[in-house]
């Protein structure tokens, strides 16, 4: 079965937020103080997940992949993903993760059958790194990019916000860390999620990103086709991995969505920053199975035609990253 909405755009993608809790505390993702702790019951149990998970598969989902907050905190997630990497029809099983539990956590996940990883990483500075994540340690991260690269995970997609004048300055240094390993590095534009005040000066064009990089070294684009995602994709020429460019902000992707997501709260999304919201608890706690597919057929069916960012207050509206899963 295929699920397409109205404009036409088959909807095969599914982000599954497991919880809202992280071991670190981004600045362009959290506020300072963290996240107003949820009661357990709000948060959607494993099994719950996984029959949200298993009823979007049967409409027509073959790809899920687990977010967070940070994914690796919730406790028995190696042991999901072992059960949900079994589920008939998904082809898919993939996870995004800060890193920072990827030492101890990498061959387990392997093990369980998650296909690949990215890891969001901000910055190859221990000082800046610890800034932006208010607290992290990056030995901790490279450490755990190794491991997963020895339990034989693909080399992974590395996740780079970029925001101007606290890690644009490295750009060409996470660049070229793709010249001898076949890491796909990718920049992506700063999203107002918390709407700080001065967020347009900090989110860097794409264009300008690549601008930067063309300066240095001769880029040759990659058919779409050859990784799969919201990304534009170039290799340095010569270059063992790849380099992509994610504009949510001035060149958004929303004609080719092909995602929905569901918090951790258990509330689905056609749009990280616009349309409504539908609650799916009702009726995961009812039972009522007819109920849960018609919510998530609901959520494709109204999935807006995109976002506008750049020009409307209301699709601006204030929440952490965390809560959705990015
Ligand atoms: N904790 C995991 C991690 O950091 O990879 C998974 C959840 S995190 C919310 C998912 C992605 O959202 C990360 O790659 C993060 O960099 C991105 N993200 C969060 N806030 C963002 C923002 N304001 N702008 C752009 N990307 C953002
Ligand atoms: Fe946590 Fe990921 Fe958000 Fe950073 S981006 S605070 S690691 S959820």
């Amino acid at each position: 079965m295929d699920m397409i909405d109205r404009y036409g755009r088959r909807i095969r993608y599914l982000r599954l937020s497991v919880t809202d809790r992280c071991n670190l505390r981004c600045r362009y993702c959290m506020p300072a103080e963290g996240v107003r702790k949820r009661h357990q019951r709000e948060i959607l149990s494993y099994e719950e997940l996984y029959r949200v998970a298993a009823e979007a598969v049967d409409l027509g989902i073959d790809k899920i992949r687990l977010t967070g907050g940070e994914p690796l905190v919730r406790k028995g997630i190696v042991e999901f993903s072992e059960k949900l990497a079994r589920l008939p029809g998904l082809k898919e099983l993939v996870l995004t993760t800060n890193g920072l539990l990827l030492a101890e956590m990498a061959a387990p996940l392997r093990r369980a059958g998650i296909k690949r990883l990215n890891i969001s990483l901000d910055s190859l500075k221990p000082g800046t790194f610890a800034s932006i994540t208010r607290g992290g340690e990056l030995q901790r991260v490279l450490d755990g990019i190794e491991a997963a690269m020895a339990a034989g995970f693909p080399p992974p997609k590395i996740n780079m916000v970029v925001m101007a004048g606290i890690n644009d300055d490295e750009l060409l240094d996470f660049a070229r860390l793709t010249l001898d390993r076949a890491f796909t590095v990718r920049f992506i534009e700063y999203m107002p999620n918390l709407q700080e005040p001065d967020w347009e000066k900090q989110s860097i064009p794409g264009s300008e990103l690549l601008d930067r990089i063309v300066r240095e070294y001769r880029l040759l684009p990659i058919v779409s086709s050859e990784t799969a995602g919201p990304a534009r994709n170039y290799r340095i020429a010569g270059a063992a991995g790849a380099l992509g460019f994610i504009t949510p902000i001035s060149g958004h992707f929303c004609g080719s969505c092909n995602r929905i997501r569901v918090s951790s709260v258990g509330m689905a999304h056609g749009c990280l920053f616009a349309g409504a919201s539908l609650d799916l608890k009702p009726a995961l706690r009812s039972g009522d199975r007819g109920e849960l597919r018609r919510v998530l057929h609901d959520i494709v069916t109204d999935k807006p035609v995109g976002h506008t960012l750049q020009q409307d207050e209301d699709d601006r509206r204030a929440f952490a990253m965390s809560g959705i899963g990015g």
